[in-house]
C-alpha cells in the first residue's frame, strides 16, 4: 500500500534489519527496541490491524504465529520465555497501520503489564 512503511520494508524499498522472510511474512529487529530481543512479524500483504482481518486471512494468521515461534527459537528465547504483543488502533496504541507483532523476549515482563 502506498505510503505504508511496513510494505515499504517487505518490498525491499525500506531497510531494515532482517531476521528471516519468506513468501508470507517478515521478521525484522524494531528500530526502537524495548526489550534485549524486539522482533516484529509482518504479512508481506497489507492488512491495516487486527480489527480488519477476514476469514480469507485465516491462512495468513497461521503463517504470521507460526514465524513468532521461528523467531523465538532463532533469537533464542524461546524456552526462557518471550511476549507477544499486537496492538490494534490508535486507543492500543498501534502507531503503524500495517498487522504486525512485537516478539519481546530477553527480560522479565510483569503481569498485569
Ligand atoms: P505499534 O506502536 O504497535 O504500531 O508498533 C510500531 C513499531 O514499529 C514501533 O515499536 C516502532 O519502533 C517500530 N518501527 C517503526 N518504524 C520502523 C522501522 N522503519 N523499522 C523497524 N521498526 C520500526
Amino acid at each position: 500500500m502506498d505510503g505504508c512503511i511496513f510494505c515499504g520494508i517487505a518490498s525491499g524499498a525500506i531497510p531494515a534489519k532482517v531476521l528471516f522472510q519468506d513468501d508470507h511474512v517478515v521478521a525484522f529487529h524494531d528500530i526502537h527496541p524495548v526489550a534485549p530481543v524486539h522482533v516484529l512479524v509482518i504479512p508481506k500483504r497489507h492488512v491495516a490491524s487486527l480489527g480488519k482481518v477476514s476469514p480469507d486471512d485465516r491462512e495468513m494468521l497461521g503463517h504470521l504465529m507460526s514465524a513468532v515461534r521461528r523467531v523465538a527459537v532463532e533469537t533464542g528465547v524461546a524456552e526462557s520465555g518471550f511476549r507477544t504483543v499486537i496492538n490494534t488502533g490508535e486507543g492500543a496504541g498501534q502507531s503503524v497501520f500495517h498487522l504486525h507483532v512485537h516478539v519481546l523476549g530477553g527480560r522479565a515482563f510483569p503481569w498485569p503489564p
